[in-house]
């Protein structure tokens, strides 16, 4: 029996003697070897198939009948995998090929079969059977495979009905399998784009079509059985058979939903500012691309407003930058609501913004929208307990005169930016290419700032300050002078700017310090009077943190008495001082040195902040003396400060004094001190001195009224 197979047939034959020639038919035989085993019933044969392994079952249905029908469904049930070969009576071959649609492998018609015909029918059922197994295997094992996968699938006949689904595809298109079956692709597979709204083509239909693989296009959306949307990606391949003719076709996608949450998330945050949530500078830069070429091909005009507030960085210094973030967060908000849908705000860091207006008409509606800018931005900001006020310069530049790309009208905003500071701020400029020409001038001025230093062009000037009553000098400011080797005398206002943005201030601001001490002890040492000398300390030398070991190591290098000293400090730098700062002056000012705020009434001081600060006294700018003879309003804001300065206890100084008038006026007012040009201008060193040495008075003691003094002024004067 080497090399063959033993089958073992179960013979389910209820006559002896049929079962006899059967067994007759299948034995002896060569190669084909069958062991027989013959039951009668099939209660019987159940019990034998529970203790034997069968190859095949031979069933003898005789003349078939619902009877046979029965028999037949109870042998598959009892041996659901063991292949099933019919006998049947000749009359009963139609019952025969129902039977076979029921589940068995052949059939033979007993009367009419021989030996060989009997064993090839069982070799083939044996078969048959093992081959529908292993494909039943098969099928399993796929679907077991792609329900397991992460993508889903979907597959569909030539005619594009669904043929299958796995888990996946029932989860995302909403449809369990047995629902979608034979129903057409496109009603559970509906696919839109996201935008537009319009129905994409089924890219099955199209493999189909085309015989090749498909994709879907970008931003294509399924909509799911409930309306429910879900962002897919596809690849749709046409299924073909043994010959290569197509038979239906696969779709294959997946949810890329959270990918690309996650992707346009990227997006954003690459091209958005994280505080404000406004589009950065990279994003600016496309938009204002894309509306120059707009403006290119419609003959219009695009606008760049380029805008920085004016004192944040003293915000940012005094509060922290919780506050200065809230304060950029509340400014944001407004330039928002201020534009139109086209238009654009963008932060570009620091409390620089940037807007573009697109397709304007004239220059004019630029600069309505600056105007419009410049109050919003003005009104007080309440942030936390805190109410701020912040001011804003703009620069403007237009397309096409100011530039044709976006670099240029960047630049040249800019540049009109920094003119409109240099203006005074709160203000807005349009570009003019005489700016670039400043600019350069600027840089240039830089450079030679440092080779003035080096090479000792600077010097000091002295200015008196005289006492209203008695008209004595009782002190003296030092004003930085330089004259360029070239250019001759250059203006205070127009350098000292240039030195504070390039930082050097604080070398040329030492110099000052240690030119003037040393002026005050010297003339101290000629045995002349002494009187204060005081020196203006720009913001950012007071901000850098060696200021006060500076300012002590000059007194001790020159032995000037603290108390022979006075800063002259800003209203504004003051409001806006640091913490630090505000105790190195509170140190100095407990050693002797007083402190004085210039230029007072520009700024917006409060009575509370002026309480707290260490000041001795406050200088009232010179433009209200200069104004009080047009504007009533002027005369009364300087008797205000004057009022106010006293209730402080403050000693109180007008600057820019230039007539008997205003004299007469400040006596009447009850002002301390006076400086100006009439008076005296400011002056060098030696004829300061020559001043004191005479111990000039500029007026007589006033001792009435006015119109005393009235009379000693006009002699003084004549
Ligand atoms: P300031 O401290 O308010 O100085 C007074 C300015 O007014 C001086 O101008 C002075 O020459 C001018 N002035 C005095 N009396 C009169 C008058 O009756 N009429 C008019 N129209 N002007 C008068 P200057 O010297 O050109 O200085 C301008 C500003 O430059 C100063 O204003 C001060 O803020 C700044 N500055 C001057 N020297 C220094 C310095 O050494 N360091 C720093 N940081 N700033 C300085
Ligand atoms: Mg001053
Ligand atoms: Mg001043």
């Amino acid at each position: 029996m080497s090399g063959t197979i033993c089958r073992t047939v179960l013979l389910i034959e209820g006559n002896a003697q049929e079962a006899a020639s059967i067994r007759e038919m299948l034995h002896p035989l060569g190669s084909h070897t069958f062991e027989l085993a013959h039951v009668e019933t099939v209660s019987e044969a159940m019990t034998h198939l529970t203790e034997h392994v069968v190859d095949v079952i031979l069933l003898d249905l005789g003349s078939g009948g619902v009877v046979g029908q029965e028999t037949l469904r109870q042998v598959r049930q009892a041996a659901p995998r063991v292949s099933i070969v019919l006998l049947f009576s000749l009359a009963a071959e139609p019952m025969a090929r129902q039977a076979m649609r029921d589940g068995a492998q052949d059939y033979l018609i007993k009367g009419e079969m021989q030996s060989q015909e009997l064993v090839r029918a069982l070799e083939n059922a044996i078969e048959r059977k093992a081959i529908e197994e292993s494909l039943f295997e098969e099928k399993e094992r796929a679907q077991v495979t792609l329900d397991s996968i992460g993508d889903a699938v979907i597959s569909a006949d030539v005619e594009g009905r669904i043929t299958f689904l796995n888990l996946v595809a029932e989860r995302l298109t909403g449809w369990p399998a047995p629902e979608a079956s034979g129903l057409k692709m496109d009603e559970v597979f509906r696919i839109e784009d996201a935008t537009t709204r319009v129905t994409i083509p089924n890219p099955m239909n199209q493999a189909v079509a085309l015989n090749r693989v498909g994709h879907l296009p970008t931003n294509c959306v399924l909509i799911r059985r409930d309306g429910h949307e879900i962002f897919i990606e596809d690849s749709a391949a046409p299924i073909h058979n043994r010959i290569g003719g197509i038979t239906g076709s696969v779709i294959v996608f997946r949810d890329v939903s959270t990918a690309r949450a996650l992707a346009e998330e990227t997006i954003h945050a690459s091209q958005h500012d994280f505080l404000t949530g406004l589009p950065n500078r990279l994003l600016l830069n496309d938009r204002l691309g894309q509306a120059i070429a707009l403006a290119k091909r419609r003959a219009t005009s695009v606008a760049v407003l380029f805008m920085d507030l004016d004192g944040f960085k003293h915000i940012n210094d005094s509060l922290g930058h919780l506050v200065g973030d809230k304060l950029l967060q509340s400014i944001a908000k407004r330039l928002t609501a201020l534009i139109r849908t086209p238009d654009t705000v963008s932060r570009q860091g620091g409390d620089e913004f940037v807007v573009l207006l697109q397709e304007i008409g004239t220059s004019e509606d630029a600069a309505i929208v600056a105007k419009r800018i410049i109050q919003a931005v003005s009104q007080v900001h309440s942030i936390g307990e805190h109410e701020l006020y912040v001011t804003a310069s703009i620069g403007v530049s237009l397309y096409p005169q100011d530039g044709l790309d976006a670099e240029a009208l960047m630049k040249n905003a800019d540049t009109a930016m920094y003119r409109a500071k240099d203006l005074g701020r709160q203000c807005f400029k349009f570009f003019k290419p005489a700016m670039n020409i400043r600019a350069v001038e600027r840089q240039k001025m830089e450079e030679e700032l440092r080779q003035a230093l080096v090479t000792k062009q600077f010097e000091l000037y002295y200015q008196p300050r005289v006492d209203v009553l008695t008209g004595s000098v009782v002190g003296a400011e030092a004003l930085l002078r330089w004259t360029h080797p070239e250019r001759g005398p250059v203006a205070a206002i127009k350098f000292i700017p240039v030195a504070e943005d390039s930082g050097l201030i604080l070398p040329i601001g030492s110099w000052v310090l240690r030119e003037a001490c040393g002026q005050a002890k010297a003339w101290l040492d000629q045995g002349l009077a002494a009187i204060p000398m005081s020196i203006n300390v720009s913001g950012i030398q007071l901000q850098d943190a060696t200021f006060l070991y500076e300012v002590l190591a000059m007194l001790e290098e020159t032995k000037l008495a603290p108390g022979l000293l006075e800063l002259e400090l800003t209203e504004s730098v003051l409001m806006h001082l640091p913490e630090y700062a505000q105790s190195a002056l509170r140190y100095l000012r407990d050693l002797g040195v007083t402190v004085s705020i210039d230029d007072f009434g520009t700024g917006y001081s409060s009575l509370s902040c002026l309480k707290r600060l260490p000041i001795d006294s406050l200088k009232i700018d010179q433009s209200f003396l200069q104004q009080m003879n047009g504007s009533p309003d002027s005369a009364a804001i300087a008797i205000a400060i004057i009022r106010m300065g006293k209730s402080l206890n403050l000693r109180v100084v007008a600057e820019g004094v230039e007539s008997v008038e205003d004299v007469v006026f400040l006596q009447e007012h009850e002002c301390d001190e006076a400086q100006g040009f009439y008076f005296s201008h400011p002056m060098p060193a030696d004829q300061f001195a020559d001043l004191l040495r005479k111990r000039t008075l500029y007026c007589a003691p006033a001792e009435e009224k006015y119109t005393h003094t009235m009379r000693a002024l006009s002699k003084t004067a004549s």
